[in-house]
């Protein structure tokens, strides 16, 4: 079912630390299956993570653009990660421009590191380790920081404002 997605900085349920996952059973399925509706019902949207629709679990979703090697289902088109955990963060960094469907309307720089090793669970609830660069690496990073509930606007490095600013 689409969920609502919760917005704005100052939203409390955006700002709490999210529960790791302790067995991938129905409600956690279910829970997916509502953020893959979710996230595709938005035209716009390239990852969510669970707290976006209100509940503090470790999932994020992340929309592949390119195949990245070493996946268990190739034909995966939205990467699920449980209990995502980053290894290791390159040193190499990259200044992009963000949005959040969290933050609508509002678009900045942000600095990450351009490529990552990430540890987490697939929607089987196998475990898996894949690495990332560019916009991958970036989306994952963002999805975790929403996790641990932050968000983009507080790592902003120069503010871009375009029209209304976010509430
Ligand atoms: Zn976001």
């Amino acid at each position: 079912m689409i969920q609502e997605i919760l917005t704005g900085t100052e939203n409390t349920e955006l700002r709490q630390r999210s529960e790791e996952v302790r067995t991938v059973d129905k409600s956690i399925r279910m829970l997916i299956a509502d953020m893959e509706e979710t996230l595709l019902s938005t035209d716009i949207g390239i990852g969510l993570a669970a707290p976006q629709i209100g509940v503090h679990k470790r999932v994020i979703l992340i929309t592949l653009y390119r195949d990245v090697p070493g996946r268990e289902d190739p034909e995966e088109k939205i990467l699920v990660m449980i209990n995502p955990v980053i290894e290791q963060f390159s040193l190499e960094t990259v200044v992009m421009e963000e949005g959040c469907l969290s933050l609508p309307d509002y678009y900045a720089e942000v600095e990450r590191s351009e490529s990552i090793v990430v540890r987490f669970l697939d929607r089987k609830g196998r475990p898996q380790k894949l690495a990332l660069s560019g916009l991958h690496a970036r989306e994952v990073q963002h999805e975790i920081d929403h996790l641990d509930g932050i968000l983009f606007a507080d790592k902003v490095l120069k503010k871009k404002e375009e029209g209304k600013q976010y509430a």
